[in-house]
């Protein structure tokens, strides 16, 4: 329902939950954030009920040191409200780490490809799916983020906003879209991701809308966009003028 994400030179966490909560008034069940500290796996907290149970967990994200990270309030479609659904979900290996919104509708036929590969899942969500099948294509075309997240986007269908970290490639955040909101903010040396400009207007006023079927692919104060063919390809920067 609600994403956020953040790479940067400061601590993540506490910029996740700010902007999560400035995304509430959209409704959810559940909230959850992965953090990464340079190299080192990412970690996950989750917490089922309001964003103040996950800001309690973490010490108000005090507990949770990294300077890149993904956060999310879940408004659930597939599979209770609970811990193991909410988000992020990650494969197995935590290789792919993601937060999503919106529905993934042949999720049931992706993931009887995947059961076939010999994926298991630990939860009932169509986003663990979605996961799994990028992790699922960066391993077998031994490739890179944008190539995965490709392959995948062609064959997912339904609406997605995701954002994905890759174990592989610290201080980076990954998003792919399909009409589902999603818009990338550009700071000093920092870069961030959100469903709604609120999020983040306190960090920046400087966006990208990205498009649909495109992937923008976050770095500290810089942020590239492809097309689906893995093409590079140019986008302007707006300039919010409104108060949240
Ligand atoms: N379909 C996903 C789920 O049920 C995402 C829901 C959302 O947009 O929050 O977990």
């Amino acid at each position: 329902c609600g994403i956020v994400g953040y790479v940067g030179d400061r601590q993540a966490a506490p910029i996740l939950l700010d902007g999560l909560s400035k995304l509430e008034y959209r409704g959810y069940d559940s909230a959850g954030m992965s953090v990464r500290n340079g190299a080192a796996a990412a970690e996950i907290v989750k917490a089922k009920g309001r964003l103040k149970v996950l800001a309690e967990k973490t010490n108000d994200g005090k507990t949770l040191l990294g300077d890149c990270g993904i956060g999310h309030t879940r408004w659930a479609t597939h599979g209770e409200p609970s811990v193991e659904n909410a988000h992020p979900h990650c494969s197995d290996d935590g290789n792919v780490v993601a937060v999503h919104n919106g529905i993934i509708e042949n999720y049931q036929e992706l993931k009887d490809k995947l059961t076939r590969k010999g994926y298991q899942f630990y939860s009932a969500t169509d986003t663990e799916v979605a996961v799994k099948l990028i992790d699922y294509y960066y391993k077998k075309y031994v490739g890179t983020p944008v190539d995965a997240l490709n392959h995948a986007m062609i064959r997912i269908r339904g609406s997605y906003a995701l954002a994905v970290m890759f174990k592989d490639y610290p201080e980076e955040i990954y998003v792919a879209r399909k009409d589902s909101p999603m818009i990338l903010g550009l700071g000093e040396g920092e870069s961030y991701l959100a469903s709604d400009v609120p999020a983040i207007l306190k960090y920046t006023r400087k966006v990208y809308y990205i498009g649909n079927l495109e992937i923008g692919r976050l770095e500290k104060g810089k942020i590239t966009f492809y097309n689906l063919d893995g093409d590079e390809i140019e986008k302007e920067l707006t300039e919010i003028k409104w108060d949240a």
